[in-house]
């Protein structure tokens, strides 16, 4: 059952979403928007070959891919799932690798090439993109969160608190950690070792 506040939302969901197209057509805007050319990522289909495209419309982004990668027109029909609308892009001078991972398409791993994508580890890192397997721990401390504080609390639930520490000086890891995010670890671990022991641990 819906409880209220998730029907709410839902609601006020709908109110919005209709009325966007609405406020982007007002006379108003017209005086300030300027003319973007809209951005498409085009390619094949499963294949690591697609293109930053800026084109009036699916079709001439089709066309020019074709002429861009050297294939004769009359060789590929207009392929609609080798065509996507990244509005995100319309914006951006130059399309960069993090750009294509932040918009859910797939892109080579800045540090070693292979082909990734966000649903198999790739993520953005400053100015790159870096796969599962590049992804470091001083990649994850930089990055903070929940993940970053999850490795160092389940560390420590392991070796302790005093082992875990000296574990990462003596990897030359420590220098990567945020204090405050040690701190949290240490926080959690304590919390749920009194939880564990408040529900009859021997
Ligand atoms: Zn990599």
């Amino acid at each position: 059952m819906l409880s209220r506040r998730a029907f709410v939302i839902g609601t006020s969901a709908l109110v919005v979403a209709p009325a966007l197209p609405t406020i982007s057509a007002a006379p108003a805007v017209t005086a300030t928007a300027r003319a973007i050319t809209p951005m498409w990522a085009v390619g094949t289909p499963g294949e690591f070959d697609w293109q930053a495209i800026r084109a009036a419309t699916p079709e001439e982004a089709w066309r020019a891919w074709l002429s861009e990668t050297g294939w004769p027109d009359d060789d590929r029909p207009f392929e609609k799932s080798g065509v996507q609308r990244i509005p995100q892009w319309d914006d951006l001078e130059t399309v960069r690798p993090t750009d294509w991972i932040d918009a859910d398409m797939g892109h080579c791993c800045s540090r070693c090439g292979y082909e990734t994508h966000r649903d198999a580890g790739g993520r953005s890192v400053g100015d790159e993109v870096v796969c599962e397997d590049c992804f470091s721990f001083a990649d994850l401390m930089a990055e903070g969160g929940g993940d970053a504080i999850d490795e160092l609390a389940n560390k420590i639930a392991d070796e302790g608190e005093d082992e875990a520490r000296e574990g990462l000086i003596s990897s030359g890891n420590w220098e990567h950690v945020p204090p405050d995010l040690w701190q949290a670890a240490v926080v959690i671990c304590r919390v749920d070792a009194r939880d564990t022991s408040g529900a009859g641990h021997e």
